[in-house]
């Protein structure tokens, strides 16, 4: 089984309701990680998961709305729990990032630097990567246990697919900043691509995540749900979803 809980999932900025950037509380197995540290997250993390508990964090890429919190992570670590050494997967460039930010960590992490087709993993739970389309270096991510498989696409933009990793995940979690007709900076994924993506890819479950704060999410939604060719979810903060 692996349960997934929204943390947060606003685009690329704070919402002004309920608006915490990308970040995911995700169990499966004995095993629980933090995938992405977006502003506001470690504070939801709270509401959801005793931070003892924890494993490994993965942070997918060095943009803050995906990696500013684990500043926060690295106090409580440090100075409350005492507890050094804790594994962070992350892309080229996540650690030299924040270190600029932080300076000293204090052993607080074992940074493991992670690429395309990379494995890991914790607990018994495997982990793949996929190098996305999104200009610092971004990883996808999918989390396999017990024959169910989740995937989170991270930030990318079209040149990347969910079709890296193998078909029929039971769920994907797809970054949707855009929608179709207003496509910005070609480094994120319409809602209309998302379900493209997602139906060439055979998934079982489609779950939309990152929009662009000001769109309508029941548009997004929509628009996503028929290229997918099915029902799609929004994520919301909060959300927990079991696969
Ligand atoms: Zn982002
Ligand atoms: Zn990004």
């Amino acid at each position: 089984m692996i349960e997934l809980t929204v943390l947060g999932c606003s685009g690329s900025y704070g919402a002004p309701a309920g608006g915490n950037c990308s970040g995911y509380l995700v169990r499966a197995g004995n095993a629980t990680f933090w995938m992405d540290c977006g502003n506001g997250t470690l504070a939801a993390l709270q509401r959801h998961a005793d931070v003892a508990d924890i494993d490994a964090v993965i942070i997918t890429h060095a943009h803050p709305d995906h990696c500013v919190d684990i500043y926060g992570l690295h106090v409580l670590n440090r100075y409350g729990l005492e507890r050094l050494g804790l594994p962070v997967f992350a892309p080229e460039g996540v650690e030299k990032t924040l270190t600029h930010l932080v300076g000293d960590w204090g052993g607080a992490f074992d940074w493991r630097e992670v690429g395309d087709g990379d494995t890991a993993a914790v607990k018994g739970v495997d982990l793949a990567f996929s190098r996305t389309d999104h200009p610092p270096p971004t990883v996808a991510v999918e989390v396999a246990h017990d024959g169910r498989r989740m995937i989170y696409t991270a930030d990318t933009g079209p040149e990347w697919s969910v079709d890296a990793f193998a078909p029929r995940a039971d769920l994907v979690l797809s970054e949707a900043t855009y929608r179709h007709d207003d496509i910005r900076v070609p480094i994120h994924l319409s809602a209309r691509q998302a379900g493209e993506q997602a139906r060439a890819a055979h998934a079982r479950r489609l779950v939309i995540t990152h929009l662009w704060p000001t769109l309508d999410p029941a548009a997004s939604v929509a628009e996503s749900a028929e290229a997918f060719g099915a029902d799609v979810t929004l994520a919301a903060p909060d959300l927990k979803l079991t696969i």
